[in-house]
């Protein structure tokens, strides 16, 4: 969705927008399905630019980075951004007008994507690596099973010899 920046005058735009994020555009390492960004945000027309300001709440699932099992997630980024014309090269001195804002963006020909917005939040707010549990067992790693399940397989567990060697110290059957 593109919202035209050009005609925000003094009445401020708002905006609330439920996006579907693709995988493909986040990182489809960590993410096991779209994610529902909800866009509750306010445009409001300032100098230079404009100012967005409001909230975005994201629910998606995640992949367990051991198991690869599904693991629910969702997240509330506040945003508080200048929008500036790309054209308008910025200068240092410009750019120093805007030190209140958190961040600056900048739109090329008066058009913001609000998808764009939501992937970098959503990509801002997504922890780069989920476990389904603390204790996860991970997965086979000859056949691929879900360790976290009982009797998941019967291959042999290889076992590191220093591993081994911890195991016969803390008395745990190896
Ligand atoms: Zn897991
Ligand atoms: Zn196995």
């Amino acid at each position: 969705m593109k919202i035209d920046l050009a005609h925000i005058e003094a009445e401020p735009l708002r905006i609330d927008e439920r996006l579907e994020l693709p995988p493909e555009r986040l990182d489809p390492a960590v993410v096991a399905g779209p994610v529902e960004v909800r866009v509750h945000v306010e445009i409001r027309s300032a100098s230079p630019g404009q100012r967005m300001v409001g909230r975005l709440t994201m629910n998606g699932v995640l992949r367990c980075a051991r198991c690869l099992g599904v693991v629910p997630w969702s997240a509330e980024e506040e945003v508080a951004v200048r929008l500036l014309p790309r054209q308008a090269a910025p200068e240092e001195e410009e750019l120093e007008l805007t030190t209140d804002d958190l961040e600056v963006r900048f739109v090329e020909d008066d058009e913001l994507s609000l998808m764009d917005v939501a992937v970098e939040q959503t990509l801002l707010a997504m922890p780069m690596r989920v476990l389904c549990r603390e204790s996860c067992a991970g997965v086979c790693p000859t056949c691929g099973a879900n360790l976290n399940e009982e009797g998941a397989c019967s291959c042999p567990r290889e076992i590191d010899p220093r591993w081994a060697a911890l195991a016969d110290i803390s008395g745990k059957p190896s």
